[in-house]
C-alpha cells in the first residue's frame, strides 16, 4: 500500500506499507522497491490510516434485528473505516449477561460481520457470578447503568449494587464501563414531555451526570478498579475527570460526535432522530470538550451508534426511543469539525482508532499502522466533501441527525487483514471475526499464544 500521507503513531509520512498474511510487516520509504511477487495498490494523495476501532455500539440482534443486526451495522462500519466494533450487551435478547447469553450473541453475528466485531458483557443487580466466567468467555469489560436503561432486562445498578459488582470485577481486574446519570437527579428534574427539545434537555441535567461520574470515581479510587466513563456529555464533569487522572486513579472516559458537533439549540422541536441520553447540549458546552480531547481529560471519541425502527423515533422527546444513529458517519462527522478547529487527522486517528484500541485492549493488533499488527485500514480523501443522503446508509433504518449536512472526508476504500472489503460502496462477503479479550483468537503466522 503506497500513499503521499500515511498516518504512522510517529506522524503522517508518504510511505509503503507492506502487508503478508493479514499482518502489516513493515513501514518503508515512499520509493522502497516493491518485493518480488507483492502486488502494488498505489493510493495517490489518498490519506491510508489505521481502521477505525469503535468500541461504543448497539447491534441489537438477536432479538431486535428489526431495529439494527449484524450484516447491517457491520456494512455500515465498514462504510465509514471502522473495521473493528465493540457491541453493547442490551437491546439485544437476550442480552449479554451470561456465558449462555455471550454464545447466543455470537452464534447471531457468525458469518455475518463484515468487519470484527467483539462484545462487552453486562453487569446487571443479580449477575455478580456472571462476571468472571464471563470476562474468561472473551468479553472485553462490562457495561453497568447508574439510572434506568430504558428496556426490561437491563436493570441499574444502584450505589450498593455499583460497589458489588465493581468489586467483583476489580478482582480479576476487568474493566467496568458506565452510563453516569444519577437518578435522584434526574427524578427530581422538570418533565414536561412533548416536542419541545428545551424540556427533554431540561430533564436530563448536566447535574445528573456530574453526580454519577464523581460518585464512579470515588469508587474507583476506593477499589483501585478500573473505569470507563460511556458518552460524556456534562463539560461540568471534566474537572472531576482531570483531577482524578492527576490523582492516579484508573479511570477512562469517551465523548461521541454528536456531542462534539450538534448543539441544543439547532436541535429543531419534534426531531425524535435527536434523541439520546444524556442529551445533546448548549453550543457552550462544546467548546470544553474539544479542549478535554486536546489534553487528553477524555480520551477517545465512539459513535454510541444505537438505531431503532423510525416509528420509534416520535416527536414527544420523552417518550422517543433515546439513540442516534451514527456509525457510518463518525469519521467525516468528526473530521469536518475538527479541522475547523485546527486538529488534525492524526488526531481523529487517536480518539476514534489508538485510543479505542487501547480502551479494548486490542492495541496489540488495531489501531495503528505499525509492523504486527493486523492490516485493517480506511483509505480517505480527507478534502473531498459530500452531502449526506439518508438514502446512502447502510444502517437497517435510515435515520440519521446528520441528513443534508455537508462533511468533509470520504471513505474510498475499505480494508481488513489486507482484503479489501469495501470499495465504491460495494462490499465483499463478510469476513470479519469474532474477537475475544484473550487469548487471541488466531495467532498471527509464525508465532504461539497472545502477541
Ligand atoms: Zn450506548
Amino acid at each position: 500500500m503506497r500513499s503521499t500521507r500515511v498516518i504512522t503513531p510517529e506522524g503522517t509520512r508518504a510511505a509503503s506499507v507492506t502487508v503478508a498474511d493479514g499482518t502489516i510487516t513493515a513501514v518503508l520509504p515512499y520509493d522502497a522497491p516493491v518485493p518480488d511477487g507483492a502486488r502494488l495498490e498505489d493510493l495517490g494523495d489518498d490519506v491510508l490510516l489505521p481502521g477505525l476501532v469503535d468500541t461504543h455500539v448497539h447491534v441489537n440482534d438477536p432479538g431486535r434485528a428489526e431495529w439494527e443486526g449484524f450484516w447491517t451495522a457491520t456494512r455500515a462500519a465498514a462504510a465509514g473505516g471502522v473495521t473493528t466494533l465493540i457491541d453493547m450487551p442490551l437491546n439485544s435478547l437476550p442480552p449479554t449477561t451470561t456465558v449462555d447469553h455471550l454464545r447466543a450473541k455470537r452464534r447471531a453475528a457468525a458469518g455475518r460481520a463484515h468487519v470484527d466485531v467483539g462484545f462487552w458483557g453486562g453487569a446487571l443487580p443479580d449477575n455478580v457470578e456472571d462476571l468472571r466466567p464471563l470476562h474468561e468467555a472473551g468479553v472485553f469489560g462490562f457495561k453497568a447503568f447508574l439510572s434506568p436503561s430504558g428496556v426490561d432486562g437491563f436493570p441499574h445498578l444502584d450505589r450498593e449494587r455499583l460497589a458489588r459488582s465493581l468489586t467483583g470485577i476489580a478482582a480479576f481486574d476487568g474493566l467496568l464501563i458506565v452510563h453516569a446519570e444519577d437518578p435522584r437527579h434526574l427524578d427530581a428534574a422538570p418533565r414536561r414531555g412533548g416536542p419541545k427539545y428545551a424540556d427533554f434537555l431540561a430533564s436530563r441535567p448536566r447535574d445528573a451526570e456530574n453526580t454519577a461520574i464523581a460518585h464512579l470515581v470515588d469508587q474507583a479510587k476506593r477499589l483501585g478498579a478500573r473505569v470507563h466513563v460511556l458518552h460524556l456529555s456534562s463539560s461540568d464533569a471534566l474537572p472531576v475527570i482531570a483531577a482524578a487522572k492527576a490523582d492516579g486513579v484508573r479511570v477512562t472516559a469517551e465523548t461521541c460526535p454528536h456531542y462534539l458537533t450538534l448543539t441544543a439549540e439547532e436541535v429543531p422541536d419534534g426531531a425524535g432522530a435527536f434523541k439520546c441520553c444524556p442529551p445533546i447540549r448548549e453550543a457552550a458546552n462544546r467548546a470544553p470538550l474539544w479542549r478535554a480531547l486536546a489534553d487528553g481529560t477524555v480520551d477517545c471519541v465512539v459513535t454510541d451508534h444505537s438505531p431503532s425502527t423510525a416509528d420509534l423515533k416520535t416527536d414527544d422527546f420523552s417518550t422517543a426511543w433515546g439513540g442516534i444513529s451514527g456509525l457510518q458517519l463518525g469519521l467525516p462527522v468528526v473530521w469536518t469539525e475538527a479541522r475547523g478547529r485546527g486538529h488534525g487527522l492524526e488526531d481523529v486517528v487517536r480518539w476514534m482508532s489508538a485510543r479505542t484500541a487501547r480502551l479494548a485492549g486490542l492495541d496489540a493488533r488495531k489501531g495503528a499502522i505499525a509492523p504486527g499488527r493486523d492490516a485493517d485500514f480506511a483509505v480517505l480523501a480527507p478534502d473531498e466533501a459530500f452531502t449526506v443522503d439518508p438514502a446512502a446508509l447502510q444502517h437497517r433504518n435510515r435515520v440519521t441527525a446528520y441528513a443534508g449536512r455537508t462533511l468533509y472526508g470520504v471513505v474510498k476504500s475499505t480494508w481488513l487483514r489486507g482484503e479489501r472489503i469495501l470499495a465504491d460502496g460495494g462490499f465483499t462477503e463478510p469476513k470479519g471475526r469474532l474477537l475475544t479479550r484473550s487469548p487471541w483468537p488466531r495467532p498471527p503466522k509464525g508465532r504461539t499464544g497472545p502477541p
